[in-house]
């Protein structure tokens, strides 16, 4: 049966809608998933969830869709394009875009959806899969207020800090910037550790002095050593769509007729390195990469 806020359709059950979609599920909403992939919809069934191929039959009679997609190119498709879910949503229904998406595509999006009488807010998350699990992912919240309130318990059910950064498409413009900010800490470490190996000094010895100096960042206390030093690679995020969110940091700047060397040379090294390693490396990988270019391997 359908809650008070209705039937919810979340489109994307990969890496972070799986558990995103849980924990909506396992707060009491009435969820109908949908994902390409027949292992995404059977992960989510063996949670309790139903889950359909195609987004436009779990957006049918929904009043809220939340997409998790890898880029605003695909929630476009899938709402607007082949997919035309939009077409079975009501008139009133709100989408959340929760994707790393590309912040100006989606301020256009909202415009021709909001021509179909149906909202769209952005609501991006930072945190991985272990805080999607948790529950306490941050969420960056932009568009209408009225919109934002009226999906804020499902988004309580996901995640701890909910911040509003403004318009629609402010929550995709500060993901991307902050992807920005945490692939610059990861690069920055990896090439510490990759010096400092070659003098002699211990990687983990280097690591814990960062942890209690000024170098200390998001990747040198959460990725260096359960994913890098100890060469598992899987953090469960691929450097593909890390790749995608630098192109979206630079383009934005571009946008704005802004010179951003510093993130333009992040998004050409990490687009490289992603061609080189492949769709299936994870972005911690980046080390693998940064390390053959550095000549020590
Ligand atoms: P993922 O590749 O694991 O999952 C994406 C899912 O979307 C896949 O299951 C895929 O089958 C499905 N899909 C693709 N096209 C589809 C379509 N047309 N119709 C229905 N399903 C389709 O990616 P992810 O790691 O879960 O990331 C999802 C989004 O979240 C991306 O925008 C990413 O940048 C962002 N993000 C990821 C992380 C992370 O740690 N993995 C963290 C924050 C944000």
């Amino acid at each position: 049966m359908d809650g008070p806020a209705g039937r919810i359709a979340f489109i994307g059950l990969g890496m972070m809608g799986l558990p995103m979609a849980t924990r909506i599920l396992e707060a009491g909403f009435s969820v109908c998933g949908a994902d390409l992939s027949s292992e995404a919809r059977s992960a989510f069934a063996a949670k309790g969830g139903t889950a359909f191929d195609m987004p436009r039959r779990a957006a049918d009679g929904a009043s809220i869709v939340i997409t998790m997609l890898p880029s605003g190119a695909i929630v476009r498709d899938v709402l607007l394009g082949g997919g035309d879910a939009a077409a079975a949503l009501r008139a009133g229904a709100l989408i959340v875009d929760m994707s790393s998406s590309a912040p100006l595509e989606t301020r256009r999006l909202a415009e021709q959806l909001a021509a179909l009488d149906i909202g769209l807010i952005d609501a991006p998350v930072s945190g991985g899969v272990r805080r999607a699990v948790d529950g306490t992912l941050a969420i960056m919240a932009g568009g209408d207020g009225r919109h934002i309130a009226r999906v804020r318990p499902i988004l309580d059910a996901m995640g701890k800090d909910i911040i509003l950064t403004g318009p629609v498409g402010s929550g995709h413009a500060v993901k991307a910037l902050n992807n920005y900010v945490s692939a610059a800490g990861l690069q920055a470490a990896c090439e510490a550790v990759l010096i400092a190996e070659k003098f002699g000094v211990d990687p983990g010895v280097l690591v814990e002095v960062l942890n209690v100096s000024t170098g200390r960042n998001n990747s040198t206390e959460v990725k260096m050593k359960p994913f890098i030093l100890s060469r598992t690679f899987a953090s469960g995020f691929s450097m593909a769509l890390m790749a995608k969110d630098l192109r979206t940091a630079t383009e934005l700047a571009e946008q704005l007729g802004l010179s951003a060397a510093g993130a333009r040379d992040a998004a050409a090294l990490w687009s490289t390195a992603s061609a080189a390693l492949g769709t299936s490396a994870d972005h911690t990988e980046i080390y693998r990469y940064l390390a053959a270019a550095s000549g020590s391997q």
